[in-house]
């Protein structure tokens, strides 16, 4: 295929998408977005962004809004069931690594990136939900859409994320999501909540017995909330099975999965309202992320389980190397290549991380857990060093 692409058609307007948007504008090429659901500031949950994905926000001259409108993460401190403090990593990110690690609301971190995609001049759809796509290869490619609008470009980004339509094309038999066994659960409470703690800076995370409990701020704004998470064993549940119960019967499950847990978590839950509740999915190995004139980035590429806190710093690279590549204006299918060629191995490698991590969240017996919690002592100093190649990343100088 011997094409010079003008025009690129971005499904998903989540993390990677608007993203790859305003570079490949940069990179002098028109970019339109499809994005499923209605533009909206009210999508929910807190997520981290790791100093590896702070440098593309600093690429796009957004590190100081994140930053502003987020809460710097200094440290992950970890504690048993029953408050016995276990171990602190993720020290001083900044001074090692060249930028913060921050924790913000998904909704500001949407805003912010919508934002600058609107002022970098690309075009925004919402509500185009993708449905199919026609790639002959060697004429533009069609996106069809579920409104019965079309789009045409000569190239197309699937950044649809972990249920992506456009995988389906790339990989027709490939791997669908699965659920890893475990569920998740959040929120925000009020910082009175937290009376008497002073967390400041610190992401503060709790082992049990079975599942795992979280919480950290997540704004500089000292009236704004505090972001919390659950992580439990599914036992034959999954999140839309949750979804159907109402806010009541959701709070009772929480306070009777961390019954006995160490303070202010009975707080918290029974501070909760709006509780999210998600399935933790996975996606198996892709044989390929491009085919004709399609590519992948993102969850749509190598979907990542929260459990490394890296899926969204990883589309965040993406979108900045494909934009870096498709400004040499190299053929299209060398410039894919190209692309998988670098990303596959460091994904993939943190993608595993993640799959690990997620295991030390399920159940154990009691002996079990007091032995998973004795070795976390040892073993969490190491397992930080070992997680350093993450962080220390910087998109701009691959
Ligand atoms: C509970 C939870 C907590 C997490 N916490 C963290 C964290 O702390 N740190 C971290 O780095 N990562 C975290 N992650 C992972 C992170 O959210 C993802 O890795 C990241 O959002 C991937 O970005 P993306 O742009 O590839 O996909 P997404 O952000 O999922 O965006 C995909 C977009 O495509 C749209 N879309 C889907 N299908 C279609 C279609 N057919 N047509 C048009 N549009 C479509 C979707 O509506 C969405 O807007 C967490 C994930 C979960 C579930």
């Amino acid at each position: 295929m011997s094409i010079r692409p003008r025009k690129a058609l971005i499904i998903g307007a989540g993390i990677a998408g608007p993203v790859a948007g305003i570079l490949l504008r940069r990179a002098g090429i028109e970019a339109q977005i499809f994005e499923a659901w209605p533009y909206s500031k009210g999508i929910g949950g807190g997520l981290q962004i790791a100093p590896n994905g702070m440098q593309v926000m600093d690429e796009l001259g957004l590190a100081r809004e994140v930053i502003g409108r987020g809460s710097i993460a200094d440290s992950f401190d970890f504690y048993s069931q029953g408050g016995q403090k276990l171990g602190s990593i993720n020290r001083d990110m900044e001074r090692r690594f060249g930028q913060p690690a921050v924790n913000i609301c998904r909704a500001t971190l949407n805003e912010i990136l919508i934002d600058k995609a609107w002022c970098s001049c690309v075009s925004l759809y919402f509500e185009k939900r993708l449905i199919k796509i026609e790639d002959r290869g060697d004429q533009p490619i069609i996106a069809y859409f579920a409104d019965g609008t079309t789009a045409e470009g000569d190239f197309l980004i699937g950044a649809d994320g972990v249920h992506s339509v456009a995988r389906r094309q790339v990989v027709p038999d490939g791997p669908k999501p699965f659920n890893t066994g475990l569920i998740g659960f959040g929120g925000f409470v009020p910082r009175t909540v937290l009376a008497g703690r002073a967390i400041g800076q610190r992401v503060e995370t709790t082992f049990g017995q079975s599942g795992f409990f979280g919480y950290g701020l997540c704004s500089s704004d000292a009236d704004d909330g505090v972001m919390w998470w659950s992580t439990q064993p599914a036992h034959g549940m999954d999140a839309a099975m949750f979804r159907a119960q109402d806010q009541a019967t959701l709070k009772q499950h929480l306070r009777d999965f961390h019954r006995g847990w160490h303070d202010p978590i009975p707080a918290i839950i029974e501070a909760a309202e709006n509780i999210v509740v998600t399935d933790t999915l996975d996606v198996s190995t892709l044989p390929t992320w491009s085919r004709k004139r399609s590519l992948l980035i993102g969850d749509a590429a190598h979907a990542t389980s929260p459990h490394a806190g890296q899926g969204a710093s990883l589309a965040l690279e993406d979108a900045l190397r494909l934009g870096r590549l498709m400004a040499e204006g190299q053929e299209l299918s060398a410039t894919f290549q190209n692309f998988e060629a670098e990303r596959r191995p460091r994904a993939e490698k943190i993608v595993a991380i993640a799959r690990r991590n997620g295991n030390s969240k399920r159940e154990f017996s009691a002996t079990g857990a007091f032995i998973r919690d004795q070795m976390l002592k040892w073993l969490l100093p190491l397992s930080s060093k070992g997680m350093d190649f993450m962080y220390a990343y910087d998109a701009r100088a691959a």
